[in-house]
């Protein structure tokens, strides 16, 4: 393969950086792939036009036009993916490493296109929580909301997942409207710049939207703001480093790390050799150990287990590794691959010799090399027998094919050995026994930002201890860096600044661009269902006439239907009860009688009722009583050519005007 020359995206032009170019040699064969250099970069104009160009570019458009562009982002990707593969070779990975790395990346683009789509609103503003009443006569409310930060995210991503890393943090980036400088590990750089390249070529992304740094990021840092995000993962070192740079501490920039963790995998005391759960566990921390080559932060490196099953767990786990094939990743059958350089797998040696001080070596040799010319390494089983004097196990992170069994006397002993870490990204518990993983959680919780139980019943079914998911929070406290990615919208988030805004009702609605409680219900001469979404103002309500429960009305209602509980049929019984004065009209017989109050039934643009949410019943209804509705326009959102989404405020009063009951109605409608 010719050597690439990798290139920079500042200002919205691709550019080689000056002077010497830095020669990165490939994980497989030693050579040189591709040399790459930032120098002469003017990083205070990149942060600029991202200030300046991207981020209001980014700001006008709204959630979902975001998502599309994710979207567009991520099937570009994909269509592409086999010139990733390519490259994703030399960086040592398998045809599977390279798929969780580029599929999943792009998987992850998807995620949060669809979310986005469906749990953010047409808008640019994004409400958290419910509205608070602040005052007795209702004038004055609270509403959190969340807006896109005004700066730009940095983002300095690890070597070992080069797409996925990068695509990780652009997702909820992008979706939140903030603009982005990507700065790549420069062990696999090469394979980065492909796939943000194909990303510039899809042309979607408005200008100044992201740029690229191929190599150091100069004195970037020195222009940040408060405005800014760094988003960091890698070594606990740099970490500590930049979270410490006077211009990060002084401006209070936002800094997410994610970063060394020793995560552990446990055996339950219940699941001994021949159970499921016993297979299962020696499966994953060999799945873990070699996938990757061990270049994971999530990987295994330390596995607890019963004292008395330690042996048996040994000895599955070291004749598991023996089939591992080991060597050039594009061949076929291998499948473990090398590490990303050679530097790599020195300072793997370097961790497995400070680890074997107090634990010995039970499987593999880490001087050997299986493979000539490339990094490659044997998978290295490590045993402590004395898990509590021999710190380095809890301490030591070998970043690469590499883990230590240890043995536990009793479920609090694997709690706290599990806790020893200091922090970890994620645990995973091999039990079937619902009071283990009760106690687990509760004793671990607070170390372990993901917590995988595995059982006979969803292992088939399972993404693995190692995987992070789009939908769920990646990240984890203390060593783990004490950040937090992902996790849906909450990834969201962390790129928009939350405030609480206080005012009137009718004045924050028209910011938040939603109808809240006390806000103006102007009506009309028109039936809302005969409106299209774009013709439906927010507030817009519907007052509707009403009508009288009879007793009649519920001795149908009960017969009819088969609910027949006393509280509709027995007065004395009703009585009795703490909350009724006698018999009461059945809750889904108000909500039915409601809908024949509000509904308008020739077919028009209200296409169907897709779900009611946040259903209370507030004062009961007696026969006799009377009900009537209203029906307020709460919010709408487009979400093709042909459907969007309305959601109704609904009111449901009786004849004293004491609310009965209140939800929010969501139909499907015609745009
Ligand atoms: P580093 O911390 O050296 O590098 C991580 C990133 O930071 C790279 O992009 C690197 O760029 C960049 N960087 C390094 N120094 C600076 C600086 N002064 N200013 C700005 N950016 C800088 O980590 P390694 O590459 O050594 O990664 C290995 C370690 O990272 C592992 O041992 C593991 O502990 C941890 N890791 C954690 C992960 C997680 O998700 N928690 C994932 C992967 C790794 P460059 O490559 O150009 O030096």
């Amino acid at each position: 393969m010719k050597p690439l020359t990798l290139l920079n995206y500042a200002r919205d032009q691709w550019v080689q950086g000056a002077g010497n170019l830095v020669e990165l040699p490939s994980a497989v064969t030693g050579e040189v792939v591709a040399s790459t250099g930032s120098s002469g970069l003017d990083f205070k104009a990149m942060l600029d036009h991202a200030r300046n160009v991207g981020g209001p570019a980014l700001r006008k458009l709204t959630f979902h036009e975001r998502a599309w562009m994710l979207k567009t982002l991520a099937n570009a990707i994909m269509a592409r993916k086999e010139e990733l593969y390519e490259l994703s070779y030399e960086t040592g990975a398998t045809r599977t490493d390279g798929w969780i790395d580029i599929e999943g990346g792009a998987g992850t683009l998807f995620s949060f296109s669809s979310k986005g789509r469906r749990e953010l609103p047409n808008s640019r503003v994004l409400i958290d929580g419910q509205m608070e009443q602040l005052s007795r006569g209702g004038t004055f409310v609270g509403q959190h909301v969340y807006t896109p930060l005004q700066g730009v995210a940095v983002h300095i991503n690890a070597f070992n997942f080069p797409v996925w890393g990068m695509l990780e943090k652009l997702g909820p980036t992008l979706l939140a409207g903030v603009p982005a400088i990507v700065k790549p590990a420069s062990a696999t750089a090469w394979l980065a710049e492909a796939a943000f390249r194909i990303m510039i070529e899809a042309d979607v992304l408005p200008q100044g939207a992201l740029q690229f740094i191929a190599g150091s990021t100069g004195d970037l840092l020195d222009h940040l703001t408060l405005q800014d995000v760094v988003s960091f993962t890698g070594s606990a070192a740099t970490a500590m480093k930049l979270q410490s740079h006077p211009v990060i501490a002084r401006e209070s920039v936002r800094f997410i790390a994610e970063r060394d963790s020793l995560n552990a995998s446990v055996l339950g005391p219940d699941a001994g050799p021949g159970t499921p759960e016993f297979d299962l566990f020696v499966k994953e921390v060999v799945r873990e150990m070699t996938v990757k080559a061990g270049q994971k932060c999530t990987a295994i490196r330390r596995a607890m287990a019963p004292a008395e099953h330690l042996d048996a767990v040994q000895q599955a786990i070291a004749d598991r590794l023996a089939k591992v094939k080991i060597g050039n990743p594009r061949e076929e059958g291998v499948t473990m691959g090398a590490l990303a350089s050679q530097d790599q797998r020195d300072s793997v040696r370097a961790a497995v010799a400070e680890l074997s001080r107090s634990a010995r070596i039970v499987a593999g040799d880490p001087d050997r090399s299986p493979v000539n010319g490339g990094a490659f390494l044997e998978p290295i089983l490590l045993r402590s027998d004395d898990p509590w004097g021999s710190p380095a196990i809890h301490d030591v992170e070998p970043f690469g094919p590499v883990s230590t069994i240890m043995p536990y006397k009793d479920l609090d002993d694997a709690v706290a050995l599990a806790n020893r870490g200091m922090g970890s990204l994620a645990l995973s518990l091999f039990t079937f026994d619902t009071r283990v993983a009760e106690d687990f959680v509760l004793g671990a919780g607070a170390y372990h930002g993901r917590m995988m139980i595995l059982d006979r019943t969803s292992a088939k079914e399972s993404t693995g201890h190692g995987s992070p998911l789009p939908v769920l929070v990646h990240g984890g406290p203390g060593r783990a860096g004490g950040g937090e990615e992902m996790g849906g919208i909450r990834g969201v988030t962390h790129y928009m600044q939350r405030t609480a805004l206080q005012g009137a009702p009718e004045m924050l609605s028209k910011v938040v661009k939603q109808w809240l409680p006390g806000a103006d219900k102007p009506t009309g001469n028109t039936h809302p269902f005969r409106l299209r979404i774009s013709e439906l103002d927010i507030g817009y309500t519907l007052k509707t006439a009403s009508r009288t429960v009879t007793l009649e009305d519920v001795e149908h209602f009960a017969h009819f239907t088969g609910d027949t509980f006393y509280a509709h049929m027995d007065e004395e019984a009703a009585k009795a009860s703490p909350i009724f004065e006698g018999r009461v009209a059945h809750g889904y017989l108000i909500l039915s009688f409601a809908a024949g109050l509000f509904v308008e039934p020739a077919p028009g643009p209200v296409l169907a009722n897709t779900g009611l949410e946040n259903l209370r019943f507030q004062t009961p209804l007696y026969p006799g009583d009377s009900m009537r509705v209203e029906l307020t326009v709460k919010s709408k959102s487009v979400r093709d050519e042909e459907r969007g989404e309305v959601r109704w405020a609904v009111a449901i009063f009786n004849q004293k005007d004491e609310v009965v009951a209140t939800y929010d109605l969501l139909t499907m409608n015609r745009p």
